[in-house]
């Protein structure tokens, strides 16, 4: 009962009345009775879609109510906005809510005000290692999709995180949500929490598998599905979904396939809009293509004009937003997703395929079978409450052997236990220094005993191995004069504090540092090639025919490279090599004013993963700039310029102008080539041709000359310049 919770605020119960929760599930009940809303930590494993987000609000706004400080924790940045949104509902109340991504290195001072913040784990760590005065006052942290400390990329941050925070705090109260897993007790053993561990759904999930012509559920029923010749069973199965009303989530493993599916599966839902869907459709489509003007962006309109979409990591940030919402909308009839939509977005469907169990693995070398957690947690967007009686997830199978094989692995199978990944290398080299940095541990003792605070030791008898991991990580940290080391006495140099608060992986501040010692007058391309290298830059593959070319360019342009090029032998080294070079090209063509468009096509990427890798390349020459400046080697400009050429995406002698807020690439050129050459020919420029550099465009004229500081920016009467007009678009 809403009604009766107790250390809520008074106006809780009617606000949950308004928004539709009359009574909480019984998940969120079980929460409470155990003391979610007076400061016990709990850890609720439950269901997708089951309402762990209340569970989680319930328990921030008490602790705000009693004066405290909440910390909302989440795995991606897409979802920082989307909680963002969802708790933006509680502003009327005074509740107010920050969201903190983005650029690391800062102590993020103005969120000292706020009740709650939204943040990834790695901004939370960044926040830590940075200072911020209110972590200090932090009352409550809420640890989302908290079985993501099993991702050996990222799941080690989240740990230490959790382990820093409830040091620095030893009273704050710990929810974490989980998806179902195997081993939820271990989980809240480690987080000294009391467990909710339940399969409650609030509306049901039938699972099962697709063969032949019936679909097998898992209570044993079998219905009829008519595949019609020539069909695929997934555009079967979307295309009897829809004559139901109801709409089809479903997940493939590569973006290639997203797209393949999506332009195949349009054909299917075309048939089936209405003249008003159509016109909705059209107008999401308009949208998407004035987010990018890429082939990316276009091919996602064209499908979406007929009611199906793909979603993937690739598209810009906006596109992908405008899909989830559309299909939200129930204009979007089919989408499909790659994994990364099953992640926590909220996009609940009637059904969900899951047509592509099986993905490629680096660390295997070829296709691996997906976990059956994840596999769950797809099936879980399945139903949508208030809308579809009931929800149903698939498997597709070839073979009748293939169907009892997916019954067995996925159908009924538990899902995985989630295990730490901390004792390795790589995780252990970025906190390691980080926690000597901050100060949390000054030696080799100290350390073990804060380690001791995380999931890995919960889980393991063997201590000696997390010793000799330590042990080795500190000679490394040593050796590259991260961490100074006097018999037991572990201190971070001027040089280690640096890089903990840069957030760089100490591998990739010896390699930039390694590689600025060796420098006298670097170009671009050269500092390029160097961030590419660092394990904190995502490389390209190398795909077939890439060798050969690359290897070329490699000899030729090898007199740039910061550091020595390894030989053709060294397979691995130089295969690596090749690899950071293709990601340096495609920010020198970046850099060189290359379309969008024809970048995207030469590296086959889409337009969302050229920002990616600007974006790193951004920070990580940012991190250049000051460790060059901490070492006193003097590459600084040219390192600044090559910054701020990637960042804007222009040669030098447009970086002035491009600077100015509002200009952007594509402008900064118009207006250079209609001799307007800097910021300061801008402020004086003639107005007419700045309105003929920008093809008639008056708001942006007089936006851009407002802040490039001009007397005077009003556009009233002006007319452009009849011979600056370039080409109409
Ligand atoms: P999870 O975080 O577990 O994936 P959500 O918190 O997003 O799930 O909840 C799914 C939906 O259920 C949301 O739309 C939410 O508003 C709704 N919901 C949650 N709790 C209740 C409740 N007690 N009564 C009615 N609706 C609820």
């Amino acid at each position: 009962d809403v009604e009766s919770l107790p250390g809520v605020p008074d106006w809780m119960p009617g606000h949950l009345h308004s928004a539709g929760v009359k009574e909480l599930y019984p998940p969120q009940a079980n929460a409470v009775e155990a003391g979610v809303t007076e400061g016990e930590n709990v850890v609720a494993s439950v269901p997708t879609a089951s309402g762990k987000t209340l569970i989680a609000e319930l328990a921030m706004i008490s602790s705000v109510a009693r004066g405290g400080k909440a910390l909302y924790i989440v795995p991606l940045r897409a979802l920082a906005s989307e909680k963002h949104r969802e708790f933006e509902q509680y502003e009327e109340y005074g509740v107010s809510i920050g969201v903190s991504t983005g650029n690391y290195e800062s102590s993020g001072e103005w969120l000292a005000k706020c009740d709650i913040i939204v943040a990834t784990s790695e901004k939370v760590d960044s926040l830590v290692r940075n200072d911020a005065p209110w972590i200090d006052d932090l009352s409550c942290v809420v640890s989302d999709e908290v079985h993501l400390v099993d991702d050996s990329n990222r799941g080690p941050t989240l740990e230490v995180t959790l382990a820093k925070l409830r040091r620095h705090n030893p009273n704050v109260q710990i929810v974490a949500l989980s998806a179902t897993v195997g081993n939820a007790d271990e989980v809240a053993e480690w987080l000294d929490a009391a467990l909710i561990d339940s399969d409650w759904r609030p509306i049901d999930l039938r699972t099962g598998v697709h063969y032949g012509q019936a679909l097998h559920f898992d209570d044993g029923e079998q219905t009829e599905l008519s595949v019609k010749r020539g069909e695929k069973p997934t555009a079967a199965i979307v295309r009897e979904t829809l004559d139901d009303d109801g709409s089809t989530l479903v997940f493939v493993n590569s973006r290639r396939n997203a797209e393949g599916a999506a332009k195949r599966l349009a054909s299917v839902t075309n048939d089936a809009l209405t003249g008003a869907e159509e016109e909705g459709l059209e107008a999401v489509a308009e949208e998407i293509r004035n987010v990018s003007d890429t082939e990316t962006s276009s091919d996602l309109a064209h499908v979406v004009e007929r009611g199906a979409a793909f979603h993937h990591a690739g598209l810009a940030r906006d596109n992908r937003t405008l899909i989830e919402d559309a299909f939200r909308d129930r204009l979007v009839k089919v989408v499909v997703a790659t994994p990364t939509l099953a992640a926590g977005v909220n996009t609940p469907s009637r059904r969900v395929v899951v047509r592509d169990w099986r993905r490629y693995d680096g660390s295997v070398g070829g296709m691996a079978p997906l976990s059956v957690l994840e596999v769950h947690q797809m099936f879980g967007r399945a139903g949508r409450p208030g809308l579809d009686p009931y929800g149903e997830a698939l498997l597709l199978a070839n073979s009748h052997d293939e169907l009892d094989e997916l019954f067995e692995e996925y159908v009924w199978a538990e899902p995985e236990a989630v295990r730490s990944k901390l004792a390795a290398e790589p995780a252990l080299r970025t906190h390691i220094l980080a926690t000597v940095a901050s100060g949390v541990a000054d030696s080799r003792e100290e350390l073990l005993t804060f380690l001791d605070r995380t999931l890995y030791a919960t889980q393991t008898n063997e201590r000696g191995r997390l010793e000799r991991v330590t042990d080795d990580v500190i000679a490394y940290l040593v050796t590259n004069e991260f961490l100074e080391q006097t018999g037991e006495q572990l201190i971070a140099t001027s040089l280690g504090h640096t890089v903990s608060r840069l957030y760089l992986d100490p591998m990739s501040a010896a390699e930039i540092v390694d590689g600025l010692r060796g420098a006298s007058e670097p170009t671009a391309f050269g500092l390029y090639h160097l961030v590419c290298r660092t394990p904190d830059m995502y490389e390209l593959y190398l795909r077939s025919g890439d060798r050969e070319e690359y290897t070329m360019t490699a000899y030729e342009r090898e007199t740039e490279f910061l550091g020595a090029m390894p030989s053709e032998f060294e397979e691995g080294r130089f295969e690596e090599w090749l690899s950071a070079l293709k990601t340096a090209r495609l920010l020198e063509d970046w850099a060189s004013e290359e379309d969008e468009d024809r970048i995207t096509d030469r590296y086959g990427v889409g337009p969302g993963d050229i920002r990616g890798k600007v974006d790193t390349a951004e920070w990580l020459l940012g991190a250049t700039e000051r460790l060059a400046g901490e070492l006193d080697i003097e590459v600084a400009p040219a390192v600044h310029e090559a910054r701020k050429r990637v960042q804007h995406g222009v040669s030098d002698e447009l970086i002035d102008l491009a600077d100015v807020r509002g200009v952007g690439r594509k402008r900064a050129r118009r207006l250079y080539d209609a001799g307007i050459e800097t910021r300061a020919d801008l402020r004086e420029a003639e107005k007419s041709v700045v309105l003929g550099a920008l093809r008639g465009r008056t708001k942006t004229a007089e936006t851009i000359l407002k802040h490039v500081g001009h007397t005077d920016p009003s556009m009233d009467g002006v007319r452009a310049d009849e011979q600056a007009r370039p080409e109409p678009e």
